[in-house]
């Protein structure tokens, strides 16, 4: 049974639904789920469930409408660390019987899969079930972890493969549904997901859902709290913790505006609203994408609206990963390079080329970062990945995001953008609400390319090969001439001053990340002295300096680097200064030290993360 549980041969179900001619159908393989979409599938999710904060579980019903071959036997849903209750099946008149079902054997990284037997007339499946406390797609936190100290939250993070624990579902980015949910909470909450939202609470802490758009499970979010609305325009607006609110709504202010640059390229909006929830500090990510619903770090909240590209990014996702969607996690960059690709397009359009260009040149430095991580498992740098028995998250690098970026913006520079961008609007408009392959991104790749085009992108080295292909565009802002010119004086003499002004966040990090590196902790107190790094409230530069002030040993900020580690989450700010620590015996007590408190207001996905770097696994 095992061996053809993994090896299922997922049909590209978008091409199924749309009647479109069965030459079409692609015949490709998700590795990461039991479903057996070819037999049965599921269409309609319909939700109904209770928040139990007291034991920190979900509880209820998920009752799935299927179609399904006429002559299909069972329906196998991805689950794990469920305890199924109960399940019934129910047929076109909603006569509802006892269902016969197993639970598969358990695997680490995939869960159970749930096999329910269906008759011919069976259109529905009812599953009774509750969550329990491993499930990592939820986090529960204490009001202690939020920003007004008074309510708790939880928060869900479905992407990659954690929806299966805390719904039944067929958990493959291949296989999408519309849902509807009823949710009941506490009263004092109120209840948000990635679907049609309320934004006010109610009496009586029940709050109904619908997403008439089909998603695929990984954009399944759920997000629980003492949380209020702001409109921003007609159709976008934002959540957050009341304390936070009007803070939030004026750092996102230029949100519409995004919306409106981002339709003039790629088409319309496909998802009516676009609203931001701003989450407590713990949330792993900078954000997830969930449909109508971004999740948001509040760590892009500084006041100057520098960190929005983050906005950006997310919003694209509206067309690259949420309306096109990568088939399978080994096709991830798809989603990604997209996403980063379009994110720099809004920006570039928003505040200018220039402007652009320093976020394309830092994430280019964090590129290389990743290479060099990477430089032992060279297939793991491929822009199409292999994850077969590895957890999809292991795909998460800059590889997708940065290197999937480059190779976008290399076919731009050889095709011009006059022929560019009408092609990628119609990659998106064409493949709406589908699933796409690397291969047939390519296929249709091949009718925008001549032959000596293809031959000069080198098509395969960049998709198929290891590393960064030697035509690499090379990013370049006058900006960061400018600061590198600045960082030469300042170090030329002690008593130099440089203006520095009107620099944004992205300015100070081309400027502590091309510190010369015979420095040490005395010029360290200099640069503090004259810039106040240490007391920095803007975390993306508090991370470059902490990180900076291990490697140099300048222990005036190590209380800062406590501090900083017990009230952020996000795993991009953890691992690198974990990592800094554990380089040194004395780092490695202080890191030892700073996480057994810290622990515990992690998100699983970000402790597991660190326990791997503070055990040496990584
Ligand atoms: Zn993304």
């Amino acid at each position: 049974m095992k061996t053809y549980f993994l090896s299922i041969i997922i049909l590209l179900l978008a091409a199924c639904q749309n009647n479109t001619k069965p030459a079409e159908k692609v015949a490709i393989q998700d590795v990461h789920s039991y479903a057996n979409p070819q037999e049965a599938v599921v269409k309609h999710l319909d939700l109904d469930i209770h928040v139990n904060f007291e034991e920190k579980i979900l509880e209820g019903w998920a009752n799935i409408s299927i179609s399904h071959a006429e002559d299909a036997k069972h329906i196998i849903l991805d689950t794990k660390h469920l305890s199924i209750l109960k399940v019934e099946i129910s047929d076109g008149e909603g006569k509802k019987s006892q269902a016969h079902f197993t639970l598969g054997k358990e695997d680490a990284i995939l869960g159970t899969p749930l096999n329910v037997d269906i008759l011919p007339s069976t259109q529905k499946v009812h599953i009774q079930y509750a969550t329990s406390s491993e499930a990592d797609a939820l986090q529960w936190l204490s009001p202690a972890q939020t920003a007004g100290k008074q309510h708790p939250v939880l928060l869900t993070q479905s992407q990659a493969i954690n929806a299966r624990t805390w719904v039944p579902i067929q958990d493959g980015p291949g296989i999408r549904f519309t849902y509807s949910a009823k949710v009941s909470v506490p009263k004092e909450l109120i209840a948000l997901m990635s679907a049609e939202n309320p934004t006010t609470k109610n009496a009586e802490g029940i709050y109904n859902f619908r997403m008439s758009q089909p998603i695929p499970a990984y954009l399944l979010a759920l997000a629980v709290g003492d949380y209020q609305f702001l409109p921003i325009s007609g159709r976008v607006g934002v959540y957050a913790e009341p304390i936070m609110l009007e803070k939030c709504a004026n750092e996102l202010a230029e949100t519409e505006k995004m919306v409106v640059l981002a339709e003039s390229m790629y088409g319309k909006y496909a998802w009516e609203r676009y609203d931001v929830i701003v989450l407590p500090p713990s949330f792993p990510f900078g954000g997830m994408e969930n449909p109508r619903l971004t999740f948001a770090t509040p760590t892009i909240i500084v006041g100057d609206k520098s960190l929005v590209s983050l906005i950006a990014h997310e919003l694209a996702h509206s067309w690259s990963g949420n309306l096109v969607t990568n088939a399978t996690w080994d096709d991830f960059w798809l989603n990604e390079g997209f996403t980063v690709y379009v994110e720099m397009r809004i920006m570039e359009a928003l505040k200018g080329h220039n402007y652009s260009e320093m976020l394309t040149t830092l994430s280019r430095q964090e590129l290389d970062l990743a290479l060099s991580d990477l430089k032992e498992t060279p297939d793991d740098t491929h822009l199409k990945l292999n994850l077969k028995g590895r957890n999809p998250d292991d795909g998460v690098t800059d590889i997708a995001y940065v290197k999937g970026y480059y190779f976008l913006r290399l076919l731009e520079e050889t095709v011009g953008r006059d022929k560019w961008d009408p092609f990628l609007k119609a990659y998106f408009t064409e493949n709406a609400f589908k699933s796409m392959t690397t291969e047939l991104f390519l296929e249709r790749l091949n009718t925008l390319l001549s032959a000596e085009q293809a031959q000069k992108v080198n098509i395969n080295e960049w998709v198929y090969g290891a590393g960064l292909p030697q035509n690499c565009p090379i990013p370049n802002s006058p900006y960061f001439g400018k600061v590198e010119s600045a960082l030469s004086v300042y170090f030329t003499d002690e008593k130099n001053v440089i203006i520095t002004e009107k620099w944004s966040t992205h300015e100070w990090l081309h400027f502590l990340r091309s510190l010369p590196t015979n420095i040490d902790a005395s010029k360290m107190a200099r640069l503090d002295a004259d810039f106040h790094f240490t007391q920095s409230q803007n975390p993306e530069i508090q991370c470059v300096w902490y990180e900076l002030s291990l490697r140099y040993k300048y222990t005036a900020a190590y209380n800062a680097v406590d501090v900083f580690l017990n009230s952020v989450g996000r795993r991009k700010f953890l691992l690198p200064l974990y990592k800094e620590m554990m380089k040194t015996p004395e780092g490695t007590a202080m890191a030892k030290r700073i996480y057994a408190k810290a622990r515990a207001g992690y998100h699983p996905i970000s402790y597991q993360s660190v326990d791997d770097i503070l055990s040496g696994k990584e």
